[in-house]
């Protein structure tokens, strides 16, 4: 269980072949107003986010991008590893409008898992994609 309260810095992943046509507001406006994968996020808490894609598949870009800023973060602001947490989109885990889940979603977990920053998933979440997850149209 992820502790949201003692958390300072999100860090959104996004896939990166959606975000060659997509221009990440609805991530935005989720953080914004802490609904979606953000619903539990504290609300009166200021918090960090930086927005960053996944630099494209299989995704181990991740862990070399994570390890960077990680390090940054600690020598820069004196923010901890357990003060960070990662978010990774709706578009890569869920089956929705756009594709079936990222196929390296695992892979990635794996790595951010190595780097050692807590993960959640989702973060815009779809009323029509909801529906369809709920008619059996979409798998998760
Ligand atoms: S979850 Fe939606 S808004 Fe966020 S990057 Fe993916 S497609 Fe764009
Ligand atoms: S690894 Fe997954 S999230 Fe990254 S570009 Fe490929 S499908 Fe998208």
């Amino acid at each position: 269980m992820v502790d949201l309260t003692k958390k300072e810095y999100v860090v959104v992943i996004q896939c990166d072949i959606v975000k060659q046509r997509c221009p990440g507001y609805l991530c935005e406006k989720a953080f914004h107003e802490r609904s979606g994968g953000f619903s539990e996020y504290p609300k009166e808490k200021a918090c960090r986010v930086i927005y960053m894609t996944c630099s494209g598949c299989c995704g181990r870009a991740v862990h070399r991008k994570l390890t960077l800023l990680k390090r940054s973060l600690k020598k820069k602001e004196n923010i901890d590893k357990d003060k960070i947490v990662v978010q990774l989109s709706s578009c890569m885990t869920k089956d929705n409008y756009h594709a079936p889940p990222c196929p390296h979603l695992d892979y990635i977990k794996t790595l951010i898992e190595r780097v050692g920053i807590d993960c959640l998933e989702d973060t815009e979440i779809n009323p029509k994609s909801e529906e369809k997850r709920k008619e059996g149209l979409y798998t998760n």
